[in-house]
């Protein structure tokens, strides 16, 4: 198992990690048994949104024995009401769910601390003012909390997170259905219908990316399989299907993210997502995919697939692309870009022009051009 470091956490984490959520549908047993297939795998990072009892619980005895092994990402401000999910800050409801979670997963600690579920501006002033954000930070303090991150599908809010001195990471929405669809208060927008087909990716999705590559704020993962719809081709909004290993490394090849947590039922399918590990890279080519797509207009945008391999001057085309398009975000190249360009083995000015690798592209980059023009704007 490929191992990521998450941004500034510094933890390393498993690039395949596993969202807790669908544990509760199964006896406890089976349950538990998947968390310890899991770990046998190499996963090693797990989210905890869920407020009721028996999720936790699962948890908390699946990793009994191996906690300092999993990275735990618990959420504060899921409570559980009257035997629902009720997302609060008020926190005669959130410190009581919060030291639930904690007896519930065990060992005294939670590794990443996250700020629940935060998709509008309104709910940023309401958690980021007053007592629960003052609870956030005495965890942290206190070490009861080890990393704070925050959960959000909103990519504006997720901007905002990250230009924050405090979170460290996020847990955020990726695939490629969403990257493609504007940025919405209302988790139900985006996985509304996409009647008026797909038109690039979201200029607010690209800014968060490569924000986050910058500061060092690590992604992980939720809703990588957009629900399942990109495996249906009635519901795909590309009008075609994916694989999960082309899902998965389309999250994974997104700037600055770690980790895609994926939802179990069953060992196969945890077999079945870890085997991305093993896949060839025909298994894991989402852009011919998506460039087939009867409905996208991907066109010109570099992805950063890696379809153009092989470059025979050996530049890792994808990387040079990612770093110019952070730099170019800005008035001047970010010392950070610049010392990761730097490290590049071979960088753009090696471009003999060939244009080989234009015919490899399924989006028709004008990569001899952009080359030209990284090694210019990098003076190398
Ligand atoms: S055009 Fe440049 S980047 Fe593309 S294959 Fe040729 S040498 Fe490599
Ligand atoms: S230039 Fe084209 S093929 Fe190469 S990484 Fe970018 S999108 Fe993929």
């Amino acid at each position: 198992m490929n191992l990521r470091r998450l941004g500034k956490t510094n933890l390393m984490v498993s690039e395949i990690g596993f969202g807790g959520e669908w544990l509760e549908r199964h006896e406890e047993a089976e349950s538990i048994n998947l968390i310890h297939h899991a770990q046998a795998q190499g996963i090693n990072i797990i989210d905890c949104w869920m407020p009721d009892p028996k999720s936790r619980d699962i948890i908390g005895k699946g990793i009994a024995g191996s906690r300092d092994k999993w990275f735990v990402q618990g959420h504060i401000g899921s409570t559980w009401q009257g035997g629902q999910y009720v997302r609060s800050r008020d926190m005669a409801f959130v410190k009581p769910a919060f030291e639930d979670l904690l007896a519930r997963i065990g060992g005294g600690y939670i590794d990443l601390g996250m700020i629940h579920y935060v998709d509008s501006f309104e709910e940023w002033d309401v958690c980021m003012n007053g007592e629960f954000i003052d609870y956030v930070h005495e965890l942290h303090r206190k070490g009861i909390i080890r990393h704070i991150g925050l959960s959000t599908h909103n990519p504006l809010v997720a901007q905002r997170a990250a230009k924050t001195d405090f979170i460290e990471m996020i847990l955020f929405s990726v695939n490629p259905a969403f990257d493609m669809r504007p940025a919405s208060e209302n988790l139900d927008d985006m996985f509304g219908e996409y009647d008026k087909g797909l038109s690039g990716i979201d200029p607010d999705r690209a800014a968060l990316y490569q924000l986050c590559e910058e500061r060092d704020v690590g992604i992980t993962v939720m809703k990588g399989f957009f629900g399942g719809a990109l495996f249906d081709p009635n519901r795909s909004p590309f009008g075609v299907t994916f694989t999960p290993a082309q899902c998965i490394h389309y999250a994974l090849t997104r700037p600055a993210v770690c980790s895609i947590l994926c939802g179990y039922d069953t060992v196969e399918q945890i077999d079945q997502a870890v085997a991305y590990e093993t896949a060839s890279d025909d298994e894991r080519d989402y852009a011919s995919v998506i460039a087939g797509a009867p409905l996208h207009a991907y066109k010109g945008q570099c992805t950063y697939c890696g379809h153009c391999k092989p470059c025979p001057m050996n530049i890792d085309i994808a990387m040079v692309n990612k770093f110019y398009d952070l730099a170019i975000q800005q008035s001047a190249v970010p010392e950070s870009v610049r010392a990761h360009y730097e490290a590049l083995d071979v960088t753009a000015s090696a471009c003999i022009g060939c244009q080989s690798c234009e015919e490899r592209c399924p989006f028709g980059v004008e990569i001899a051009t952009r080359m030209e023009k990284a090694a210019e704007l990098f003076g190398r």
